[in-house]
């Protein structure tokens, strides 16, 4: 059923073929598990104590840290120094490697789309299907897993491993990772390195991971004009014409220049409303939302400020609403993007593409911490749609890519 993984690690201590046929049995039973709960976000859904459960088992001490209905759940595991209990604080536990993902999926959405329930895991061939199972129980699975057997066959592994989970990340995304972060920070907690259990491969696994995301700014323009007879123009001012000019500006301008990990920063309208109920009567308001995604060499102050300006420059009686959804990142090179390039390549014969495309992520609150962030997960073809699915074959070798960068982190050559 199991396909063995290509390319044979070359440490001493690489991972038997036997024990390789263990661990791949536990990664497709704890992500059936997982998706059977049904954690439409902020939903835990019991899926923290599941991992929880596991993570104790295996030596780590776990605390949570909820807010307002918010599962948050912080593990940590040290080296097992002879005669010591496995909580026990060596003196030195960095590097410190964190694992960070999130229980919460999106809602199934159309029921009658999909082919199985979505809540029900269900294998066919070589894939599960069910809500989560690529974004991102799937990996998740993958890591406890690798973890687990990590630990096991290395109980006095240099540094330590945390794992950060939240069921807020597909929603407001308030009380989840951020308050993690910020509860972290205020014991002087530091992480070396994050890894992003989300979906970021396109066709095979790893093919490409990201080193950062784009930032978010969302917006709202009240444009305020005088409603008036269309047979009358003098004695109006209409708020459609008037917005014209600074639609366009904004659509067409040139941000910045592309740079080598980031395009450059585009503007999108989601929303122009405007109405006055009557034929022969033009609107006296018109409301615009948008959204920029952004590269570092711009930000939010500056991009706030033209909008502001523009909108002056052409007359417009205008009021804003900003929201600074979040901020760019960027994990430059470092020993954690070289390692995982280097497994990947190892581990599927692949040079791994370095990009920040797609959505947003908790990596940028993880990055405020932490010193080095990269995502890497299976594939994200399904991901918020009806009939979501992984390959099992590809959970596999993600947990071996996991476990084999746990191995060059955190053990000593
Ligand atoms: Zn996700």
């Amino acid at each position: 059923m199991f396909k063995s993984f290509k390319g044979l690690p070359d440490l001493p201590y690489a991972v038997a073929p036997m024990q390789q046929a263990k661990y791949q049995g536990s990664i497709l039973e704890l992500a059936q598990a997982l998706i059977r709960k049904p954690s439409v976000t902020p939903n835990d859904s019991g899926c923290s104590e599941l991992v929880a459960e596991k993570l104790k088992d295996a030596g780590f001490s776990v605390e949570y840290f909820n807010k307002n209905g918010v599962t948050n759940l912080w593990a940590k595991h040290c080296k097992i120094d002879v005669g010591k209990t496995a909580t026990a604080k060596p003196a030195n536990d960095q590097p410190l490697v964190v694992f960070s993902g999130h229980t919460d999926v999106v809602p199934p959405g159309q029921n009658a789309k999909w082919e199985t329930e979505p809540f029900v895991p269900t294998i066919k061939g070589d894939m599960i299907y069910g809500r989560g199972a690529s974004d991102m129980k799937g990996s998740l699975a993958a890591m406890v897993v690798a973890t687990e057997h990590f630990v096991k066959q290395y109980p006095q592994h240099k540094g330590s491993i945390g794992f950060m989970l939240t069921s807020d990340e597909e929603g407001e995304a308030i009380d989840g990772t951020q308050h993690i972060i910020r509860t972290l920070q205020s014991r002087g907690e530091t992480v070396d390195y994050a890894i992003v259990g989300e979906p970021t491969t396109e066709k095979q696994l790893g093919d490409s991971i990201r080193i950062g995301r784009r930032g978010s700014i969302n917006g709202k323009i009240l444009i305020q004009g005088k409603q008036g007879h269309v047979g009358y123009p003098e004695h109006l001012s209409n708020p459609i014409h008037h917005s014209s000019k600074l639609i366009h500006k904004l659509a067409t301008k040139r941000w910045d220049m592309p740079s080598r990990y980031f395009p450059s920063t585009g503007f999108q309208l989601v929303k122009v409303h405007s109405e006055s109920g009557a034929m022969n009567v033009t609107p006296a308001t018109l409301e615009m939302v948008f959204n920029f995604r952004y590269s570092p060499r711009n930000s939010f102050e500056k991009i706030k400020s033209y909008v502001e300006k523009k909108a002056k420059k052409y007359g417009l009686e205008a009021s804003f609403e900003w929201e600074h959804e979040a901020s760019p990142y960027l994990t430059k090179r470092g020993k954690l993007r070289k390692t995982v390039q280097k497994v990947i390549q190892q581990e599927t014969q692949l040079k791994t593409r370095l990009t920040t495309a797609g959505g947003i992520s908790d990596g940028r609150y993880i990055k405020q911490l932490a010193k080095q962030v990269i995502e890497l997960g299976p594939c994200n073809k399904t991901i918020h749609q009806a009939n979501e699915c992984v390959s099992i074959n590809e959970l596999n070798q993600l947990c071996h890519v996991y476990l084999r960068v746990l191995e060059e982190l955190l053990i000593r050559k």
